[in-house]
């Protein structure tokens, strides 16, 4: 298996000590930036497989970086981490809307961030081409190709739309979906509905689901996941 390359963008060298030393051990290679210009530099030159971004840089903002990235074809499909400091929800927030792909807050356990890292991978990487494999949760199973939903032995009937959204959440389980994402993907843009739609629905699928429902969680002001 090729080696994945993952850039940190982060000005506090600590940080980038740790996390280089941990991902190291895990078998990524890494490569750092501690401003900005250099980051952005390195992302283009090298286009890594996964970009963990500091917000708080001291010349470019993390977000400036975010939407550079993101304009460009070459370098809008790496996904991005971002990493931020406590009290900078609203960044988050932009940041998300900017494309990253998901956010952890400082302090965070190592383990977590590998976590959300190999989601992430596992989500862009060739293993998602095995879209077809039956999805399990606890009790929970998801059959993409035979559309069915199971609740331990008990089929649930969910209609085209709940059961695309369930399928979508629960591809990549932790990631992150902001409400007009999802209407994009399980809607189609062309429809004119409201994001309130994406919450009736997620109502209506955690109602079916019973105890297997929990696995759909609210982030307030943001959107969805799946857990
Ligand atoms: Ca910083």
């Amino acid at each position: 298996m090729d080696m994945v390359n993952i850039l940190i963008i982060e000005d506090e060298k600590d940080i980038v000590e740790a996390i280089e030393y941990n991902l190291k051990k895990e078998g990524f290679k890494v490569s750092h930036a501690y401003d900005g210009p250099t980051g952005l530099k390195l992302a283009k030159d090298k286009i890594p497989d996964l970009i963990l971004l500091d917000l708080m840089l001291p010349d470019i903002s993390g977000l400036d970086i975010c939407k550079s990235l993101k304009k460009e074809t070459r370098t809008a499909n790496i996904p991005i981490i971002i990493l931020t400091a406590k009290g900078t929800e609203a960044d988050k927030i932009v940041g998300l809307e900017l494309g990253a792909d998901d956010y952890i807050t400082k302090p965070f356990s190592m383990k977590e961030l590998i976590t959300r890292i190999r989601t992430i991978l596992r989500r862009y990487g060739p293993a998602e081409k095995t879209s077809e494999k039956i999805l399990k949760f606890d009790d929970l199973e998801i059959n993409p190709d035979r559309h069915e939903v199971k609740v331990g032995t008990k089929n649930v009937e969910l209609t085209a739309k709940e059961f695309a959204l369930l399928e979508h959440l629960a591809k990549n389980p932790g990631r992150i979906y902001r409400r007009e994402g999802l209407l994009d993907t399980v809607w189609g843009i062309e429809v004119a509905i409201e994001t309130r739609t994406v919450d009736v629905h997620i109502l209506r699928l955690r109602e079916k689901l019973g105890k297997a429902g929990k696995h759909l969680q609210t982030l307030r002001g943001v959107g969805y996941k799946f857990v």
